[in-house]
């Protein structure tokens, strides 16, 4: 099939280059001149695993082209992907502009019928309001449908999430759109949900929200076992062997962040209020994870008692491990957090340190994690990077001022961190 998609970022990319994989014909196409060049000669601008590889074979085949032209894309294919940005307005809504400005776009330039599909994800009644934008400048009354099929790829595995994933969710207006996305789809192993378009935007919405809970419930959990001498491990451990409940999304730690978690939660809770329901859990949710990054910059202070002056060493920048993206990461806010009261900071990261270096001033970037802890009075564990898993801490102990590691992310085994001499401070442990 001829694709286009527009936006070549995390998801627009590895949207097109699978395709492509897949044997369609993708023309993917971003306004960043300088990422067009770069994808052009093959080289990925984002750290996500094996994508480079899958955009090097399209391009060598022939069937992933990258332009910073529009019009070429819409002239050329039948189905065009909108994956651009939907970044939260001040007040927390998703600004749409990069959306309409692509279906405005779009609809003056169809030559013939085209399929125009939502993969960004977007406010319920999105897809509506393409369809009269696309309406209101399709001077030609080219016929068009619109479709949402949103994107639930996780960075860090994003190819294996797009090639494999648990369900499809097609969101149509027309049996038409709903033909084409179905034969898009034909050959993945995955069951294809087909809902009506405003059910299919809502899904998007109600599972980052639902697994954003998840996480929020866990480090209310991880407080109630701080104060009463309880492991949250082994309490998610009991919990997630029930199959009602699962074992993902079940660890306590600094608090998501991230594109979508953060932002989503956001727009969902703005969006629930637009038609009229206040949606209390979801504001809790967020409350439970802006406290759970203050609740680790007390634990510092707890363990040094006076912060000022001293070195902490940040070791983790992007919000996941296998990602360089620092979108909403908690190690920003911890580190203002932490500088405000007059910390020195000294940071490592192993994939994320030239984004954080456009974001972060008055901090230490070092070459490795032991440059990192050279000298420094804490030890703050905030990406879980198997790196950091696999450090020799006999020599950490020798590097730093004074042993101390506060365990963000629960990466240690505090009986055997313990026994080489270090103070050991997890959470919900
Ligand atoms: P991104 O910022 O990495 O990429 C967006 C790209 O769109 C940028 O390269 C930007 O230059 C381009 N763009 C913006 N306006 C354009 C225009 N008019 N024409 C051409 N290109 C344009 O964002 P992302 O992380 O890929 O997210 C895209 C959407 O997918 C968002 O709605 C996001 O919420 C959703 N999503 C993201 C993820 C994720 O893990 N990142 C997962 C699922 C869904």
């Amino acid at each position: 099939m001829d694709i286009g998609v527009i936006g070549a970022g995390y998801v627009g990319l590895v949207t097109a280059a699978c395709f492509a994989s897949l044997g369609s014909k993708v023309i993917c196409v971003d306004k960043d001149r300088e990422k067009i060049k770069s994808l052009k000669k093959g080289k990925v601008p984002i750290y996500e695993p094996g994508l480079e590889k899958v955009v090097k074979d399209g391009l060598s085949k022939k069937r992933l082209i990258f332009t910073t032209n529009i019009n070429l894309a819409v002239k050329k294919s039948t189905i065009i992907f909108i994956a651009v940005g939907t970044p939260p307005k001040d007040n927390g809504e998703a600004d749409l502009s990069y959306v309409e400005d692509v279906a405005r776009k779009i609809a003056i330039e169809m030559p013939s019928y085209r399929l125009i599909v939502e993969k960004s994800t977007v406010p319920i009644r999105t897809g509506k309001k393409i369809e009269e934008t696309v309406k209101a400048n399709n001077r030609r009354r080219i016929k068009f449908d619109v479709a949402s099929n949103p994107e639930f790829l996780r960075e860090g595995q994003a190819i294996n999430d797009f090639m494999h994933p648990d369900r499809i969710v097609i969101g149509v207006r027309s049996s038409k759109a709903r033909d084409i996305l179905t034969r898009l789809y034909e050959n993945f192993k995955a069951p294809i949900i087909v809902t009506d378009i405003e059910s299919a935007e809502l899904i998007k919405h109600a599972s980052n929200s639902f697994l954003a809970t998840k996480i929020s419930f866990m480090n209310s959990i991880s407080n109630i076992c701080e104060k009463c001498g309880a492991d949250v491990i082994k309490v998610a451990k009991g919990m997630g062997l029930d199959r009602r409940i699962g074992k993902d999304f079940l660890s306590a730690g600094v608090g998501f962040g991230g594109f979508c978690f953060p932002k989503d939660l956001e727009a969902f809770i703005r969006i629930s209020e637009n038609v009229g329901y206040e949606f209390d859990i979801l504001k809790a949710v967020k409350k439970v994870n802006d406290h759970q990054k203050m609740h680790f910059v007390k634990k510092i202070e707890e363990a040094l008692w006076i912060l000022s002056g001293k070195t902490v060493t940040v070791l983790g920048l992007s919000f996941k491990p296998n990602t360089d993206d620092i979108r909403y990461a908690p190690s920003i806010d911890i580190i203002n957090m932490l500088k405000n009261e007059g910390v020195k900071i000294k940071v490592f990261d192993p994939k994320a340190m030239n984004n954080a270096k456009k974001v972060l001033t008055a901090v230490t970037f070092c070459k490795d994690v032991y440059s990192a802890v050279r000298n420094s009075d804490c030890l703050a564990i905030v990406t879980e990077w198997n790196e950091f898993k696999e450090m020799d801490l006999k020599r950490v102990k020798r590097l730093m001022r004074q042993p101390l590691i506060v365990d963000g992310r629960n990466i240690y085994n505090p009986n055997i961190v313990k026994k080489l001499g270090f103070k050991y401070i997890g959470i919900g442990r």
